[in-house]
Formats: C-alpha cells, structure tokens, sequence
C-alpha cells in the first residue's frame, strides 16, 4: 500500500471497520514517512480465509470457483441464478463469519453440499459424487439413503 502522498511503500493501519454491509473494510493507514493519514476501502473478500487444500497447500477462496461448481451441478434443474447467487454469499458470510485465518478445502466443500441440498437433491447427488470421488453405485445409494433420512426428519 503506498502512500498517496510521497509514494512510501510502509504505512500502517490506525483504524479498520467493516462497511456497506460488511462488503468493504474501510483502513485508516497512516504513513510512517510523512505522517500524512489517509483511508482505503478494500474488498472485504481480501480477508476471508484462506482455504487448505487437502495436500496442506494454502490458497485464497476462489468464488469464480464454486460458482462453477455449483452450476455445473444444477445444470438442466430448476433452480433460478438468483438463488445459486443466494447460496454463493451464504457461503461467503460464513466464511468471514467463521473469523477464522483458515479453513479446510472439506469444511468448504460440506458448506457447498449443504447449499446445493436445500435447493436441488440432483445436483447435490451430482456434486457430492464428483467432489467425494464416488467410485461405484454403493456410495450413491448411501448418500441417497442419507438424503431421504434426513428429509424424513424434517417432517
Ligand atoms: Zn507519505
């Protein structure tokens, strides 16, 4: 972040809120310089948690990815884009909800089952078997079975 009035490259942070909606982190820096103050606004994505892949590697949560994802398994159903859009930034605040630094790639995958679940039991049958790696028709009839049980509860 450079200062805007000498171009030094350190300033720190005096002040940092959460606005609009918790879409935007409004920063207070101030540089250690010339002392000028001045504010920035930053996408509040910059600090959602970083996601741990199942091979330890870290990464920044890509939405463009599950949005892919998502749609690739709700393709053909009826199932509106402002829904899905609705379940992406549910999956979004709870990322920045969790307050966590980090979260597993798995734990963000069940989030993602569980949204594709209270829309469209297909596409939560299509993604789980692509995402879990399904290898034969036992693992089908297991999540199938857990659907239908769970829906039973419901009632
Ligand atoms: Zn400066």
């Amino acid at each position: 972040m450079f200062c805007p009035f000498c171009a030094h490259e350190e300033t720190k942070v005096v002040d940092s809120r959460l606005v609009s909606e918790g879409d935007q982190i409004r920063r207070r820096r101030e540089c250690l310089q010339c002392q000028e103050r001045f504010t920035t606004y930053e996408k509040a994505e910059l600090v959602l948690p970083r996601i741990i892949k199942s091979d330890g590697r870290r990464t920044e949560f890509d939405e463009e990815k599950i949005r892919s994802g998502m749609t690739k398994a709700l393709e053909k159903r009826p199932v509106s884009t402002e829904a899905i859009e609705a379940a992406i930034q549910q999956i979004v605040h709870r990322l920045r909800a969790s307050g966590e630094r980090e979260i597993s790639s798995n734990l963000l995958g069940d989030w993602v089952m569980e949204e594709l679940l209270k829309m469209d039991e297909v596409a939560y049958v299509r993604f789980a078997s692509v995402y879990r790696g399904f290898q034969d028709l036992e693992e089908f009839r297991s999540i199938i079975q857990s659907i239908k049980s769970k829906v039973t509860t419901q009632i």
